[in-house]
């Protein structure tokens, strides 16, 4: 007997071909009715035998289209109509937008094969996608996912490509961006002068020459990587000495040629993400010491739009491909505001036509103990949700920090963390920050009803969050935020341990925290111990490591300090250690910090290593990359558990790092020691936690363990004493993934209806 049947899916079934994917599959079982993308995702009417459409529901859930998402589906009886065929119906709109918009997916297989087919109409046509590929976050303005709410929507399609739109057979069938050399987007290569040229530039950068070019989520300044002259001078020309420079390679071949690259970080590169994957290099001699000075790392991606493929040529396989912003605005999105701010930086400007909506960086990742880990997530990820362990209570908006931000804002369970904002203390980034929120808003149809803040009353965010009207506020401190983030990916409700090594947040004390132990649930995370607290004389200490070393050493040793500070740290001249000593012993324009990065800026500083730094952490990447870890024995340190919060002083540790120097120990040893000295200290006060407490649940999180050395060698060390440790796979370690923790503290203390000394609720 036939009868009907409503089914429904929602997730990522927009733009991933799910349409033409479920019409083939009703042709193939004789099913008649039509199929939606509706506002809520894919709505499917079908009519046939009962079994038949039994097989045909388990089979789409089996073996959806290989991008989509299957969050939730259900099927439901209905009256039967009589429909002889089966179609794809108009989209609709309705209440609700419960669509989950595919980030941007890097070109396909068959795209590629099309673009480099000189019989192919689309050979060399730099915006060739398909329903399998091509831009969606970065140009969708609306939902419904319809070419109409894209920015395609200036481009018609011709006969052609409209025959494979509607074609549901065909690759293309409702593939929104669909376009041709005939129809579609096309680029310009141009100088500041206005003049014109043909081609994508090939000769330009085989000449060294730097160009401009746009792509997916913003500009790329891009140079042959090869060419010193050309990687130099772009580093001068960007007043950018230091931050490494990311590469895009040709193809698998080119990185292994230059890079270790194991069968999973090949995966992560040729994911449908695309992503930067930070490698280790095979030699440091083989590409110029400006592409990535002081570290042997090297970020690598692969080409990910046709334009980026077209760029390679004979002669050019490894291209820097930085994001084209100055010091630290956002990336550049427009022909020509680029033209206007990158005058002086870029030689030849390749532009095309079609707009970027959203502003969206490259991710960065990188693979640690058979892990993905990100550092950035941004492009090919946003604006998928991570899900939170519990529904939280209503929507919330968690606004993040201030460096590396992001927000994030929920839906049903669906925490949605924005791309990277960079540092909102830039005025551009404020501002994006600002637009950025309203557009997620659109776009999961949802309005805050909590935003949630960091304690810190200078950041941006916090000032902004707390001048909203009309919604429940709450502020959050931010190793507690680190921590709950942590326990959010990993799906924790349950009391767990957890330690935050972090650069700085602002403490419930008003000092500057960093290196923190908690235990508890995250509504109510007890401080269980700390580094010992050390001034930091001034902000300025952050960019300079040496003024923290001497601050050690003084603190530490008193006078004889001193006579250290003068062997070791040649940085600071006699008259500004002076200076230091006048404002350590009045404690003028100083605030006490316990933070981890600190503690690495100043025996990296110590050891000779960095000091001066012009990027975050740079010290404390130095330090790791010198760092030799074989058979490291740690320096012994006072764990002093008098009373609550226990504190970690470092005292002999410096005693001992200085007689390692004076015995001529290479600095090598002494980083290792140091690493190994830190992962001791963990490990201890862990330990001890977990006597007090009995659990063995392990949360890591906070900027330090990007640490890749400290991170692994401490995972196993905690394996080893037998703890679970929990750490990011989903979000960033760093700041990054802060907003995620602020949304799960929040949601937790507002469910379980505690007011807690160490959150601050503010009702409006
Ligand atoms: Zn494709
Ligand atoms: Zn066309
Ligand atoms: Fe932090």
């Amino acid at each position: 007997m036939t009868v009907a049947r409503e089914i429904r899916i929602e997730g990522v079934v927009q733009g991933v071909g799910f349409r033409p994917f479920v019409f083939r599959l009703a042709s193939e079982f004789g099913i008649k009715g039509w199929v939606l993308n509706s506002s809520e995702g894919v709505t499917i009417w079908a009519e046939a035998e009962e079994e038949v459409i039994d097989g045909f529901y388990r089979e789409i859930l089996a073996h959806p289209p290989k991008l989509a998402i299957i969050v939730n589906h259900s099927i439901e009886p209905r009256e039967i109509k009589g429909y002889d065929h089966f179609f794809i119906k108009h989209s609709e709109r309705s209440d609700h937008k419960d669509v989950i918009i595919s980030p941007d997916v890097s070109t396909c297989d068959d795209c590629f094969r099309e673009i480099t087919d000189p019989n192919d109409r689309r050979y060399h046509y730099p915006f060739t996608n398909c329903t399998n590929c091509g831009p969606r976050f970065t140009i969708i303005m609306d939902v419904p996912y319809d070419r109409d709410k894209t920015t395609m929507r200036d481009f018609p399609m011709c006969p052609d490509c409209a025959r494979e739109f509607h074609d549901p057979m065909f690759r293309r069938f409702h593939a929104q961006p669909n376009c041709c050399p005939k129809c579609g987007p096309q680029t310009t290569l141009r100088d500041l002068e206005g003049n014109v040229y043909p081609g994508l530039g090939h000769e330009f950068l085989k000449e060294g020459k730097i160009l401009a070019v746009k792509g997916l989520g913003g500009f790329h300044l891009v140079c042959d990587a090869t060419n010193r002259e050309s990687v130099a001078a772009l580093r001068k020309r960007k007043i950018r000495e230091f931050k490494p420079f990311a590469v895009m390679c040709k193809d698998l071949d080119v990185v292994k040629r230059y890079c270790h690259l194991s069968p999973q970080e090949a995966e992560l590169l040729e994911s449908p993400a695309h992503p930067i994957v930070i490698l280790k290099r095979r030699h440091l001699d083989d590409l110029p010491p400006e592409i990535a000075p002081g570290i042997h790392t090297l970020g690598v991606m692969l080409p990910y739009t046709p334009l980026h493929y077209l760029l390679f040529a004979e002669g050019l396989e490894i291209l820097v491909m930085t994001s084209a912003n100055i010091s630290d605005d956002p990336l550049i999105i427009d022909n020509d505001e680029a033209l206007k701010k990158l005058k002086g930086i870029a030689d030849y400007f390749l532009m095309h036509n079609r707009n970027i909506y959203n502003r969206c960086d490259d991710s960065v990742t990188a693979v640690v103990g058979g892990d993905v880990q990100f550092y950035r997530r941004a492009r090919g990820y946003v604006p998928l949700p991570v899900d939170l362990p519990v529904d939280p209570p209503g929507v919330i908006l968690g606004c993040g920090g201030d460096l590396k931000s992001t927000f994030c804002m929920t839906k049903g369970r669906g925490a949605y963390l924005s791309q990277h904002l960079g540092d909102i203390n830039h005025y551009g980034n404020y501002q994006q920050f600002l637009y950025t929120i309203p557009r997620f808003e659109k776009m999961l149809d949802v309005k805050p009803e909590i935003v949630v803040y960091d304690l810190h009353p200078d950041y941006m965010a916090t000032r902004w969050a707390k001048a909203l009207q009309g919604l429940r506020k709450i502020g959050v401190q931010h190793h507690q935020a680190h921590m709950a983030s942590c326990m959010a990916e990993n799906q924790v409700t349950e009391p767990a341990l957890g330690v935050v090594c972090d650069g700085t947040g602002y403490g419930l004390d008003g000092a500057i925290w960093g290196f923190e132990f908690f235990a508890g649930t995250p509504d109510s995370l007890e401080r269980m111990a700390h580094l010992a607290y050390m001034p930091l004389p001034g902000e300025i200490t952050i960019k300079h490591p040496s003024r923290m070393a001497f601050t050690y050493l003084y603190e530490i040793f008193g006078d004889a300090g001193l006579q250290y500070a003068q062997s070791y740290l040649t940085a600071l001249s006699g008259e500004e250690q002076q200076v230091l000593v006048k404002q350590l012993e009045n404690r003028f324009n100083t605030v006490l910090t316990s933070s981890c990065g600190r503690l690495f800026d100043a025996v990296s500083a110590l050891l000779g290593i960095c000091t001066r730094v012009q990027y975050e952490g740079q010290a404390a990447i130095e330090l790791e990359t010198q760092a030799d870890i074989d058979d490291a024995v740690p320096y012994s340190f006072d764990l002093n558990t008098g009373s609550r919060p226990y504190t970690l002083g470092v005292c002999s540790t410096f005693q001992e790092i200085l007689g390692d120097l004076r015995h001529n120990i290479p600095v090598s040893i002494i980083a290792g020691r140091f690493h190994s000295t830190i992962a001791e200290m963990i490990i201890k006060v862990l330990e001890r936690m977990r006597e007090d407490t009995g659990l063995s649940v392990v949360a890591l999180s906070g900027g330090v363990f990007q640490n890749r050395l400290l991170y692994l060698l401490l995972n196993r060390r905690l394996e080893e004493q037998g703890f679970e440790v929990l750490s990011h796979r989903k979000v960033p370690t760093n700041d990054g993934g802060l907003s995620l923790g602020q949304v799960y503290i929040a949601s937790e203390v507002i469910r379980k209806d505690v007011s807690c000394h160490s959150i601050k609720d503010i009702e409006n």
